[in-house]
């Protein structure tokens, strides 16, 4: 009966050690999300800042395109009144059908030229809406990093007080690990952290899904340490709340 209850304390007492060992990696795990969400948003911030630059290339290209369309339309007008011009001296109908000829074909030029500079303008009335969409989106992507940074520089000096906190509690916990086997524990949470330790299910080891022998469970009823044969955790049974007392 001693030795039943001793090892009721032992599950207990592996328990509380398991349970604040999760809850340092929590606060572990949050503590590190930080930076790594604060990278994430400071990449697709510059992602959104090089679309800008992309988008006021593009621009700056269509418009340049749209500019050489009004040369050319200018000169085309030229033409055509230089040609018109010549129309009035033509010496021979033959001159003056060439001449008309020749009008007839500079005209076509102008009108493909005006369509050409219309669709131009609409793609920079496109190409400025999308920069000033991706203008936006650079706005918005400043401000959820900064949102990140606040955030972080507000939780870091909170989280860092839990982590001090539970590993000073962590500390007298680990005591129900056996002395001899302290430093098994320790390399342990160094592999895995809170799955140093596992429980047994239906004489499964959670971690691993191996079968705990019979020779096992019955040194886990008797208050042995434990580890599993295959993944070497630290075994406990978790008999639930009702367990205490
Ligand atoms: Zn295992």
């Amino acid at each position: 009966m001693a030795a039943e209850a001793s090892a009721a304390e032992i599950a207990q007492g592996m328990k509380t050690l398991h349970v604040l060992l999760r809850r340092l990696d929590t606060a572990r795990e949050r503590l590190q999300e930080g930076p790594r969400r604060i990278a994430l948003a400071e990449r697709q911030q510059a992602r959104a800042e090089a679309q800008v630059e992309e988008q006021q290339q593009k621009l700056k290209g269509l418009k340049k395109q749209s500019d050489e369309c009004n040369l050319n339309l200018k000169s085309k007008e030229s033409d055509i009144l230089k040609l018109e011009g010549q129309l009035n001296t033509a010496t021979s109908n033959e001159v003056y059908s060439s001449i008309k000829g020749q009008i007839a074909s500079v005209r076509t030029a102008r009108g493909e030229m005006e369509e050409a500079g219309l669709l131009a303008l609409e793609a920079i009335d496109e190409a400025e809406q999308q920069l000033q969409d991706l203008r936006k989106l650079v706005q918005q992507r400043s401000s959820e990093l900064q949102a990140l940074r606040d955030e972080h520089a507000r939780e870091t000096p909170l989280l860092e007080a839990e982590i001090a906190d539970v590993e000073q509690l962590v500390l007298s916990a680990a005591a129900i690990v056996p002395a001899a086997e302290q430093q098994t524990l320790m390399r342990l949470r160094t592999a895995h952290g809170a799955g140093a330790l596992a429980t047994v299910e239906e004489d499964f080891c959670t971690a691993c899904d191996t079968r705990v022998i019979a020779q096992d469970m019955v040194r886990m009823r008797t208050a042995k340490f434990v580890q599993c044969r295959d993944c070497g955790r630290i075994l406990y049974v978790d008999s639930g709340a009702g367990s205490e007392s």
